[in-house]
């Protein structure tokens, strides 16, 4: 009601407006503040340069290439991360550290899973983050399909002793998304041997999909796996034909004492306000498939790279801009946990978070939290960025890794938002650079140099 009400009064009066800058020439500037003309030049030049090659996409190559996937815990992880110090040195940024941080370290190991009855026949799976394994000779059973947690709940005693698969088809990430992390739980409460989730996905090639499952407190924990769209939906349809059907479920998985690792920073640090800070950011860490270039990779080397350009150019903010790159997002969240702490003292001082955790695929621009004025200077700060159709500011931003630090600080947050399909691919074996653009990873590191650099520079501290 309000929103329509105060549109009709200011209606008239922006096209006013408009109209006499028409009359004076300038309509397609007639809003902008001064203050932004400003930034025209460098955003123009940081741009440029962004798409002048495909370095960020070359650079996700090598880093997949080079260390393939980075579980939390892994060798891999641990070189990828002396990689990125190295590599920041050489990129000349300032204050390049590792924040040590202890990460849970699971291990996935063999596994498979076959029909045993009517016929012998092997299922694609892949075992759950944080998923405990099966006796050396497997979890044997009968299978009880369900399309929901009412059905499951409906089965009552008849899931005793059984293997129960969610074969519940994708909606959105976060609707689904609960089947993977609480069904096993919720099926051990009812006395489950072993839980099977329809991978978390739209349906792709008899691919599935991982991702990280919690056990509730206080029931028994039992093995989860996730099964490819195509197998749980056959075993469906022999359900729904009355056919009994027995599978052996066999998991190495296990869970070791936590490990080493740590948070990744670069900076810039500011010509004139070095302690204010914006920070820009991914995850590091991956699942153990595929080489992780969607989750999160793409996302730490654009937000790297909006760094970078800035230091090529010689553009040096008014205040410090930060690129950190967390560990353990995947399996615990470790990394966005660590940094709040070792830098709770000083929240108030980081002006704004900005997470890319989408994927780097065609950038529309980001998602923003914070308040109105705060939007308003976003949005006009985004129309520097129309020219790689990368201006829209959306109703919510931020990230997992960031979250911590946000909701304790209560700083503004953004997200980098793209049009692509991530869903299908992240915690695949299939997430692998192959499938980015790199004309599409050079803009999304230009659209955020520019936000991060006019946000770290512009006179006025984003509020
Ligand atoms: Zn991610």
């Amino acid at each position: 009601m309000r929103t329509s009400l105060s549109r009709n009064l200011a209606l008239p009066l922006v096209c006013l407006i408009v109209a006499t800058f028409m009359l004076g020439g300038r309509a397609s500037r007639a809003q902008s503040p001064a203050w932004i003309d400003d930034y025209r030049d460098p955003a123009a030049r940081l741009i440029t340069e962004a798409q002048s090659s495909a370095f960020a996409w070359e650079r996700l190559a090598l880093l997949g290439d080079t260390f393939g996937h980075r579980l939390s815990g892994s060798e891999a992880l641990e070189n990828a991360i002396k990689w990125a110090v190295a590599e920041m040195k050489k990129d000349g940024l300032d204050n390049v550290r590792a924040e040590p941080v202890k990460v849970p370290h699971w291990v996935r190991g063999q596994e498979s899973i076959e029909i045993t009855t009517p016929f012998r026949s092997s299922l694609v799976m892949l075992g759950l983050g944080n998923s405990i394994g099966t006796p050396p000779e497997g979890v044997e059973a009968e299978v009880l399909v369900v399309r929901s947690f009412d059905e499951l709940d409906a089965a009552g005693s008849s899931v005793r002793g059984k293997i129960v698969l969610l074969n519940v088809p994708f909606t959105s990430y976060s609707e689904t998304v609960q089947y993977r992390s609480s069904g096993p739980s919720r099926a051990a409460k009812l006395g489950a041997v072993a839980a099977l989730v329809r991978a978390v996905g739209p349906a792709g090639l008899r691919t599935p999909h991982t991702g990280a499952l919690r056990y509730t407190e206080g029931v028994a924990q039992i093995p989860g796996a996730a099964i490819a769209v195509e197998d749980a939906e056959r075993l469906q349809r022999m359900q729904n034909r009355g056919t009994k059907v027995r599978v052996r479920l066999k998991m190495d998985a296990r869970l070791l004492p936590d490990a080493d690792s740590a948070n990744v920073i670069g900076e810039i640090r500011g010509r004139e306000r070095p302690d204010d800070i914006v920070v820009v950011s991914g995850h590091f860490d991956s699942w153990d498939i595929g080489t992780g270039s969607t989750d999160d990779g793409g996302g730490c080397i654009v937000t790297w790279e909006a760094l970078r350009l800035m230091k090529k150019l010689n553009l040096q903010p008014r205040r410090t801009v930060r690129v950190v790159l967390y560990t353990n997002e995947e399996n615990g969240l470790a990394g966005g946990r660590a940094y709040l702490e070792r830098h709770r003292g000083h929240l108030d001082k980081h002006v704004m978070m900005l997470e890319s955790d989408s994927g780097v695929f065609k950038p529309t621009g980001f998602g923003f939290t914070g308040s109105a004025a705060a939007r308003a200077t976003v949005q006009e700060i985004a129309t520097l960025l129309k020219g790689i159709q990368a201006d829209q500011i959306g109703p919510a931003g931020g990230g997992a890794d960031i979250g911590p630090s946000v909701e304790a600080g209560q700083l503004p947050a953004m997200s980098l938002e793209v049009d692509g399909n991530y869903f299908l691919i992240h915690h695949t074996p299939a997430d692998t650079v192959d499938k980015i653009d790199p004309a599409d990873m050079s803009k999304a590191s230009a659209a955020i140099a520019v936000m991060a650099y006019v946000i770290a520079d512009m006179p006025e501290r984003l509020k």
